[in-house]
């Protein structure tokens, strides 16, 4: 086994060193995974959801330790951070309710009776990305485990420490070996393992479109079920009869949260031209006022970016003459910092309005009326997120309904809940994560005919 060190992100220095699973650790992992299914599937019902609930509370008990740990892998804001440990003790606690209601049918038939049983996969693959490295982990783990599935989890290079702790909490709370099995490591090596080894039944992959449309090509061979989370290029529409004081407020935590290193970033900003001037003035402030810095302190809402290499991606979109607006600040020496950063006005053609940047940079681009604003929306490949401020409700479904993404928010710059579905249209995925039907994504329906003749 090789290692590695990860990096602080904040401050350039040597977190930890992990170990990078191999090819054949990671084949070891999954035939273990296969045999501890066996005996997983056949725990009690309300045994399986207790030990649930001992996982969400072990959880629980170490959300501090599971936030310093973020702050120090990710740089995350330690804010950002306890309500992440906080997500994973809920997602846990939502889902340990599952076991008792995997409830499936009676259907009336000529001579028997008919039943549905909603049988669990076997070895489910968790590939997570390092821009919520425990939120999505908990998305794809909780309902997989609840259903009777095991897992076997690869966090990203970069962020594998919580996911890691989150492994050994599992073991602590009760679960048994090899339900929940953690292995760090590479895309190229763990994540290929897991598509194409025929033992695992089920990828959930969170990440890039490009690397995701590969999982799907290798899922295809074995006719592997997927669910896919990519990305996203999503628009907030501001209408000028909405109130433009708290659209401008909160605009800047719509895009800039996680320093704009998330799926759901409202990374265009569509503003109705007559309010065009109103909002630019309002959104001067709050975005300046972003407070960037230390991510341990409890006051700091932005931290910085992942890695060196991402922070020049980043940067590739705001060259020398860009028309930046206005900017936030950033701290200068270590850290992979980058100020909170305002395009406008911006073409429709230019990369900052058709790329996924995933960091802290937003456009600005007026629009004429409904009709304009939905055409802009809609002119991308991606269809995560979004959303609309107005005053009109008409209107407000209206655009809703026409906007072709997955998970809208009106008069609010936020959308996701565990409890509410969570997926993508067009090139931002495949299949729904969260919400009361998640486990309709890891389990299968067996139909069984029983005859009553003599
Ligand atoms: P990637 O798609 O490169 O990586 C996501 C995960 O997949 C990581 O665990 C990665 O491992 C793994 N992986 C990479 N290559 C393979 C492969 N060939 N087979 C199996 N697994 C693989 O995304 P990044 O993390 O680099 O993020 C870049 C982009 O991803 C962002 O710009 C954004 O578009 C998108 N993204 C979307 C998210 C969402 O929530 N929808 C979340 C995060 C990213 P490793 O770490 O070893 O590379």
């Amino acid at each position: 086994m090789t290692s590695y060190t990860v990096l602080n992100p904040a401050t350039e220095q040597p977190v930890s060193t992990v170990p990078g699973t191999s090819s054949e650790e990671t084949d070891a992992a999954i035939a273990r995974a296969e045999v501890a299914q066996r005996a997983w599937r056949s725990v009690a019902p309300g045994d399986r959801a207790s030990l649930l609930r001992a996982f969400a509370a072990q959880v629980d008990a170490h959300a501090e330790e599971l936030a310093r740990l973020e702050v120090e892998n990710s740089g995350h804001p330690v804010g950002a951070a306890r309500w992440e440990a906080g997500q994973v003790r809920d997602v846990l606690q939502y889902y340990a309710a599952a076991p008792e209601r995997l409830i499936g049918k009676q259907i009336p038939v000529a001579g028997g009776l008919n039943v549905t049983f909603a049988e669990p996969l076997g070895v489910v693959g968790l590939i997570v990305p390092w821009n919520f490295p425990m939120p999505i982990l908990s998305w794809g783990m909780a309902p997989a485990l609840a259903a009777g599935n095991t897992v076997v989890a690869k966090p990203a290079e970069m962020t594998p420490l919580t996911a890691m702790r989150i492994g050994e909490l599992a073991l602590e709370a009760g679960l048994p070996e090899h339900v929940f099995q953690v292995l760090p490591g590479k895309g190229s090596v763990v994540g290929q393992r897991l598509v194409h080894h025929p033992a695992v039944r089920k990828i959930v992959f969170t990440g890039s479109t490009e690397v995701g449309q590969q999982i799907m090509a290798g899922c295809a061979k074995q006719v592997k079920r997927l669910t896919l989370e990519l990305g996203g290029k999503s628009a907030n529409i501001v209408f000028a009869d909405a109130d433009i004081e708290r659209a401008a407020a909160t605009a800047p935590y719509a895009v800039f949260d996680n320093a704009g290193q998330d799926c759901c970033a409202r990374s265009r900003i569509l503003v109705q031209r007559s309010a065009l001037e109103k909002f630019m003035g309002l959104l001067e402030p709050a975005v300046k006022s972003i407070r960037v810095g230390d991510p341990t302190l409890a006051d700091t809402e932005m931290g910085p970016l992942i890695s060196a290499s991402h922070r020049a991606n980043v940067a590739k979109y705001v060259p020398d003459g860009a028309p930046v607006a206005f900017r936030g600040s950033a701290p200068a020496g270590p850290g992979y910092w980058f100020p909170p950063t305002v395009l406008a006005p911006i073409g429709s053609g230019a990369p900052a309005y058709t790329d996924e940047i995933f960091g802290p940079v937003v456009t600005v681009t007026p629009f004429e009326d409904e009709a304009d604003a939905i055409e802009i929306a809609n002119d991308t490949p991606y269809g995560l997120s979004g959303s609309i401020w107005t005053s009109n409700i008409g209107r407000a479904i209206r655009v809703a309904r026409a906007v072709e993404t997955g998970n809208l928010s009106v008069n609010s710059h936020s959308s996701v809940r565990y409890w509410t579905p969570f997926g993508g249209f067009k090139q931002s995925g495949l299949g729904r994560e969260l919400g009361p039907d998640a486990l309709d994504a890891f389990t299968e329906t067996k139909n069984v005919f029983i005859s009553t003749q003599e």
